[in-house]
């Protein structure tokens, strides 16, 4: 038995939650609470859409239940299942959507959380067949860098994993044509801000296209904001993450 398989009756929430669980555990379980309610809050997850995951450990992944909305969630709803998605506890089931987490989890170690949300306008280049792949913005380069499009795969199904493979090595956040937007990082308010920051640029693109079109940086300013990108990875891995 893990440590994380405490409980088969978990409390509600509040002070017996505290109790039922580790406090590492704990202080994940209300992470996602506290980024559901925001992603919720900012119109990223409309009904029950959208879905956040952190490691516990190695082998553990701890997710948000199927069927949910983001602005209700309690500490004690979050689901634990092991790398290849069985359910090792929880009162509720697990996103249908775990799928592709585990596939970026798999091929990504350094990969601590993950964001699936639908985005209105990131979602609208999405379903209109196009990456936020123009270089126009230096905010994107020193973040995620630029945002490709994985081909439609019908959600929950096997499908989805195999249209993100491609993608997940290179990149850390990621559009799913006619359906939404994952991106992933070392923290969950890592992965949170690459969602906020993604849906920024793809309001900064469709304005500058309603506008008459953006002038992207040259070339060799983006390679100056990707020298830095790598530099800013390489002291965050280093420092302390916020929460
Ligand atoms: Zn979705």
């Amino acid at each position: 038995m893990t440590p994380y398989m405490t409980q088969q009756t978990i409390p509600v929430d509040g002070a017996d939650c505290r109790q039922a669980f580790s406090p590492s555990e704990m202080d994940l379980r209300e992470q996602l609470v506290r980024f559901g309610r925001w992603v919720h809050r900012l119109g990223y997850t409309p009904g029950t859409a959208g879905n956040l995951s952190v490691r516990l450990d190695a082998n553990l992944i701890l997710s948000t239940p199927t069927g949910c909305s983001k602005a209700l969630l309690h500490a004690a709803d979050m689901v634990i299942v092991d790398n290849q998605g069985n359910k090792l506890s929880g009162m509720r089931n697990v996103t249908s959507e775990i799928g592709m987490h585990l596939a970026v989890y798999r091929m990504r170690p350094d990969v601590q959380a993950i964001v699936h949300t639908h985005p209105p306008i990131a979602t609208a280049f999405a379903a209109c067949g196009k990456a936020l792949d123009e270089p126009i913005c230096s905010e994107i380069m020193m973040t995620t860098g630029l945002v490709p499009l994985a081909p439609y795969a019908t959600t929950g199904t096997e499908e989805v994993s195999a249209s993100l493979e491609p993608f997940i090595p290179r990149h850390d956040a990621v559009l799913l044509a006619n359906h939404g937007l994952l991106t992933y990082g070392s923290s969950l308010p890592d992965a949170f801000m690459k969602t906020e920051t993604v849906e920024h640029f793809a309001q900064v693109c469709l304005s500058a296209h309603q506008l008459g079109g953006a002038k992207p940086l040259h070339e060799r300013d983006i390679e100056k904001l990707q020298q830095a990108r790598a530099r800013y990875r390489l002291n965050a891995s280093r420092g302390p993450s916020c929460s």
